[in-house]
């Protein structure tokens, strides 16, 4: 069951759901006409250095849906990735992300938004043009800029896939490779990817004060990035014991709900000045 974030609505969405041929096409077009009627919202999640002070935020997309509250991205986003409704989705996250860079509340410092860029969204022969087209257009930072990507989206034409990062990190914007250790991949590829970061996933940081085995993994991680000189962010920290046992073993940038949910951008940013 997908559970929704941020709002106060319960539960609206079941995985199951999209499972028969119908509701995925029912979903489909409504997500569609969800996209075109504003009821896409941008929600965003605190990033803290262990002074747990907010050095960024990952932007994550909800759908406010009429009837069914806020739903989470992991009800659709798998919907929309079967259609060419993830271009429009994640053009519309990039655009709020880079107008949000421009606001007032973040002029100044030197905080770094991450947005999430699906392969398909990456693949598009143009997603470079277009990203350097709405840099000018926004007039964002693109230092302040950082795309998520999986390793899923090295394993086909790896070489065109490192071109265009080369091509964009050349322009100043940062890359973070998300869930790091859950998708198919060797090490060898990391020394020739233009990253400057590894997002530890939430799998591994839930039982990392339990299990010796995620223990290890992660202290393996943490070892590959000083090794590398990446930056590390650790993924779903949600118990004081989680945050020490990362501190103790490193420099690592926490997001979880331990320092904040997913909110509105509006409110994500009432919590910034408050800093
Ligand atoms: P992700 O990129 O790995 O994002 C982290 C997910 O972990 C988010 O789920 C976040 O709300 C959740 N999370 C963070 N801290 C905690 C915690 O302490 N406890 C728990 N239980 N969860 C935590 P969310 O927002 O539901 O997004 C799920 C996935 O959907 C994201 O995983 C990402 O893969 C995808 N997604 C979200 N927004 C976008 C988008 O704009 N474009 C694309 N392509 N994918 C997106
Ligand atoms: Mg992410
Ligand atoms: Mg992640
Ligand atoms: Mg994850």
């Amino acid at each position: 069951r997908a559970k929704t974030e941020g709002g106060n609505q319960s539960i609206i969405f079941d995985h199951s759901m999209s499972k028969s041929v119908e509701n995925h096409f029912l979903i489909e077009r409504e997500l569609r006409q969800a996209v075109h009627s504003g009821q896409l919202k941008l929600f965003l999640q605190s990033q803290v250095n262990n002074a747990g002070v907010i050095v960024g935020a990952e932007a994550l997309v909800r759908w406010q849906h009429p009837e069914r509250g806020f739903i989470s991205p992991t009800a659709f986003i798998h919907i929309a990735e079967e259609s060419d409704l993830i271009i429009e989705i994640g053009r519309w996250v990039l655009t709020e992300a880079c107008r949000l860079l421009t606001c007032e509340g973040l002029a100044g410092r030197s905080i770094v938004l991450s947005v999430n860029i699906s392969p398909k969204q990456f693949r598009q022969p143009r997603f470079a043009a277009s990203i350097k087209h709405l840099l000018a257009e926004t007039g964002a930072d693109p230092t302040h800029l950082k795309l998520e990507v999986t390793e899923n989206l090295l394993i086909h034409n790896m070489n065109d896939v490192i071109a265009k990062m080369i091509e964009l990190a050349a322009l100043g914007i940062r890359f973070s490779l998300d869930d790091f250790g859950t998708g198919y991949s060797s090490l060898a590829y990391l020394k020739r990817l233009p990253i400057q970061e590894l997002k530890i996933d939430r799998s591994f940081v839930q039982d990392v004060t339990i299990n010796p085995d995620d223990a290890t993994l992660v202290e393996s991680i943490l070892a590959v990035a000083k090794h590398m000189k990446l930056q590390v962010v650790a993924e779903g920290v949600e118990t004081e014991e989680q945050a020490s046992f990362l501190n103790a073993r490193g420099d690592v940038i926490h997001q979880g709900y331990l320092f904040s949910k997913p909110e509105l951008a509006a409110d994500w940013l009432k919590r910034l000045a408050q800093q």
